[in-house]
């Protein structure tokens, strides 16, 4: 087995949709008095890149960065869940098996409980795994810091990989 974990954090603020684990989270829209949509040369999903960084470590491989450059014009509001995707064909390539992931996203608002289905049916989709090998969970940090005033969302990750050699 291989455990591998993955960190993001990206600033709230954008005019665009709020993108969490692929799924657009409508109540965020700055236009409804939301944070915004998160600021980033793709389209920012803290989730996805997390655990694009969690896949990729656990198989030894390089990060997300490395891959798929923020200054390379390809990746101008990239759909995320295309990254993942293409990261995981680098990082398991016929010798690895994803058998779990778990994932905390950390976001003082909006309140994200209401979409956990919908995000872990999306990620079971992507990473063709059941739901129940998918762990989705939110925090708040109790006001403080960036992510309490609600000026930047996080996510930190976790996944296990088996080696099939
Ligand atoms: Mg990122």
């Amino acid at each position: 087995m291989r455990i591998g974990t993955g960190f993001d954090l990206h600033r709230t603020g954008a005019e665009r949709p709020l993108v969490l684990a692929g799924v657009v989270i409508p109540d965020a829209a700055i236009s409804a008095g939301g944070v915004g949509g998160l600021v980033a040369h793709s389209d920012g999903d803290v989730v996805l890149h997390a655990l694009t960084d969690a896949i990729l470590g656990a198989a030894g491989q390089a990060d997300i960065g490395d891959l798929f450059p923020d200054t390379d014009p390809r990746y101008k509001d990239a759909d995320s869940a295309v990254l993942l995707q293409d990261a995981m064909r680098v990082a398991l390539d016929g010798s690895f098996r994803l058998v779990n992931v778990d994932l905390t996203v950390l976001a003082e608002r909006p309140k994200l409980k209401p979409h956990r289905a919908a995000m872990r049916a999306r990620l079971s989709e992507l990473l063709s795994l059941p739901a129940g090998a998918i762990g989705v969970k939110f925090t708040t940090m109790e006001g403080l810091g960036a992510i309490g005033r609600g000026e930047a969302i996080a996510c930190q990750a976790v996944c296990l990989l088996e080696d099939l050699g």
